[in-house]
């Protein structure tokens, strides 16, 4: 058994195969970027090497610079993780010519599922079904259209070197199909340096099912049965569970047989998945799925498959990449109860699922046996804008799926995030939500259930925003209290046995900010009712003091610029008004459209004096490697445009001015 490994990777992953390594009694090595200097896998790890700057481009994507923390630090093997180096294939040679284990495939592996083109065009001659389609290496866009066309429609654009969900546009009509592959070059270009796409078939009712496979040396390959990851937003994975639900045994042996054959094609070793897209419009069909693509590493949801066959698949990589034999054949495995996993992401479901950053002031996730938290982060700690902003997967282990669904939408409800927004409250909307539960769902679900899922601009939460208010009030009382006693030291206002009384007015008015937009609170205290009061906010007021007592369903994050309210999962930020502190021009949202975070401009759509519509694009902004369109805010003319494509522009920064309402006749 090898006896040391370096990390190449960071954030949950790097902790998660840091702890399996260190149970094995394996000496860690971590390595990180400036942003990442203080990062939990960095602590966690036996020590750890700086290997440049913040962008990806700059450390984790370095192979040099991690070929040199092997160096220094004599690791005997390096884990690439998943995401940035881990698909590679000159990564895996750089190992093997600096005598180096790589704990993955060998590189003719990762090199023959590279592409999804050359990839689908050898498994298909080992026999697997893929999507009928376009695999060929023609690119002119009238060529592709007439293939388009041939194929008939809804068909798929994706890059042949795509990966995350990027570069790919679904088609509905020939119309949109220049203006859809446009679109998806350019975002293949930037994400992977290569624009070449491949169209195929649409498959309707599309679920997404794949097969973890486990490859050895001495040449056994087996499966360990399928995930399904059919919820999916923009292509991208939310929640995944194993079993699918409506798997078959038919449908098992010949989806797990034709992975293994597409890993043997391939002389494959290690930890891989085989992608199918399952035709659902009549059930779970075994004539009705197609091979879409190999991921060649450790996959983001394998604790659902962890957890339902009882193994580390972190600790078989290793004692495969030792040169040990799979320790099981196919019939010793079985699959025990159901497991699901969410993404927990740092990300706003009510504006359009924008990634959301910042120090996370509370982060608590609930503790039970039956719930797995994986995370990179600690309370305290900053999302930034540079990786991927996910925040935890939260992986429920139950006797069947409902107990698993019912676990993992408690555990979501019970988790406390303050400071970025998340996906926690959509999350657990997603797990009771009666299609998916029913198990008649597709990649669709959510797109179609936006809506009922809570994924819309919510009002702003008056009594959560009146609970903050009192809050900071409480803080402030209790404050002055101990300094009247002298005391110093943080205590909550909660533990004062005395019940709350306010010296002489009962009644406190005070300007507020309510997730940044200004509002008035008056919060009055009937006499003789500490606990109880009144709040009210404009037109509205109510008696929230039930709500605001019951600790459990309500909860509390101070941090220095103001108080987060958290309840099932949503948040609202108030502050006191300070006219000093505040950016009036960014309080102003009608006139001025601004860069919702640090990212690059790449489209500017729109010129001095052109006339907008509410809701129209207006210009393209790349940020934590999705595009994100920013939209006029109401109809008017454009007074004032200051951004320019190319640009690097930084959070809150103004790029388009409209002009002011009384100036357009
Ligand atoms: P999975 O099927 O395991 O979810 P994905 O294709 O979604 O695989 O990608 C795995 C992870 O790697 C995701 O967290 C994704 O954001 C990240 N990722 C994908 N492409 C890149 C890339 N080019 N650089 C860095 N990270 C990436
Ligand atoms: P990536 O490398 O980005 O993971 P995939 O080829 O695995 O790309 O596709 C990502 C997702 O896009 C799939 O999980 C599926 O939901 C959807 N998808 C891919 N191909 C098709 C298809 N032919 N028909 C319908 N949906 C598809
Ligand atoms: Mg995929």
């Amino acid at each position: 058994m090898i006896s040391s490994v370096l990390i190449a990777n960071r954030g949950e992953i790097a902790c998660r195969i840091i702890r399996t390594a260190r149970r094995l009694g394996l000496r860690t090595v971590a390595v990180h970027s400036e942003a990442d200097r203080g990062a939990m896998f960095v602590a966690m790890a036996d020590e750890a090497h700086a290997i440049g700057g913040s962008a990806p481009a700059d450390s984790y994507l370095r192979i040099d610079r991690i070929m040199e923390a092997a160096h220094r630090s004599g690791a005997e093997a390096i884990h690439p993780g998943y995401g940035f180096l881990s698909e590679r294939a000159e990564f895996a040679d750089a190992c093997a010519e600096a005598g180096i284990v790589f704990v993955g495939p060998p590189a003719s592996a990762i090199r023959a599922m590279g592409l999804k083109d050359a990839a689908k065009a050898l498994v298909s001659s080992a026999g697997v079904p893929v999507v009928p389609g376009y695999h060929g290496s023609r690119q002119e866009p009238d060529f592709l259209r007439q293939k388009a066309y041939e194929i008939g429609y809804p068909v798929l654009i994706k890059a042949v070197a795509g990966g995350g969900g990027k570069g790919m546009r679904r088609v509905d009509k020939a119309l949109e199909f220049e203006a859809a592959l446009e679109s998806a070059q350019r975002e293949a270009v930037s994400a992977f340096g290569d624009g070449r796409v491949l169209v195929e078939k649409y498959v309707l009712a599309p679920r997404h099912i794949e097969v973890q496979v486990f490859g050895d040396r001495q040449g056994n390959v087996v499966h360990l049965f399928e995930r399904d990851c059919s919820l999916q937003r923009r292509h991208q994975k939310v929640i995944e569970e194993a079993p699918a639900p409506g798997m078959t045994a038919a449908m098992r042996a010949a989806m797990g047989g034709a992975a293994v054959e597409a890993a043997r094609a391939v002389g494959y070793v290690g930890a891989g998945t085989v992608e199918f897209i399952a035709d659902s419009r009549d059930g779970l069909r075994p004539d009705r799925f197609f091979f879409m693509e190999m991921n060649t590493r450790l996959q983001v949801e394998h604790p659902v498959t962890e957890a339902i066959t009882g193994l580390d698949l972190v600790e078989l990589q290793l004692r495969v990449a030792s040169g040990e034999p799979l320790p099981f054949g196919q019939d010793d495995l079985a699959i025990g109860g159901h497991a699901v996993e969410a993404r927990l992401y740092a990300e706003d479901p009510e504006r359009g699922f924008l990634p959301s950053t910042g120090r996370l002031w509370a982060l608590r996730f609930p503790q039970s046996d039956e719930i797995r938290i994986d995370t990179g982060v600690r309370e305290g700690d900053e999302v930034t804008p540079f990786y991927d902003p996910m925040v935890a997967k939260i992986i429920a282990h139950g006797a069947d799926r409902d107990e698993a669904l019912d676990r993992l939408s408690a555990a979501l409800s019970e988790t406390v995030v303050a400071g970025p927004k998340t996906n926690a409250a959509f999350l657990a909307a997603l797990c009771d939500a009666d299609g998916f539960r029913s198990g008649a769902f597709d990649t669709g679900f959510i797109d179609r259930n936006l809506q009922a899922l809570g994924a819309v601009e919510h009002g702003r939460d008056h009594a959560a925003a009146a609970l903050g208010a009192v809050k900071i009030v409480h803080d402030d009382l209790a404050a002055l209290r101990r300094i009247g006693r002298g005391e110093g030291g943080p205590a909550s206002p909660w533990d004062v046995p005395d019940g709350f009384q306010l010296v002489g007015a009962r009644t406190v008015a005070m300007p507020i900010l309510v997730d940044g937009v200004r509002e008035e609170v008056a919060i009055t205290w009937p006499p003789g009712a500490p606990g109880d009061f009144e709040a009210r906010i404009g037109d509205w007021s109510e008696r929230p003091s039930g709500r605001f007592q019951s600790a459990r369903d309500t909860a509390f994050a101070v941090a220095p610029t103001g108080t987060y309210v958290l309840e099932a999962g949503r948040q609202t930020f108030v502050q006191r008004f300070d006219p000093f502190a505040v950016d009036l021009e960014h309080l102003d949202a009608g006139d001025t459209i601004a860069a919702p975070m640090h990212g690059k401009l790449v489209a500017v759509f729109v010129a001095p004096g052109d006339p907008v519509k509410k809701g129209q694009r207006l210009a393209v902004l790349e940020a934590m490697k999705m595009e994100h369109a920013l939209l006029a805010p109401r109809d008017g003319e454009v007074a004032e445009v200051i951004g320019e494509p190319g640009q690097q522009v930084a959070d809150g920064a103004r790029l388009i001015v409209l002009a002011a309402a009384a100036e357009v006749a």
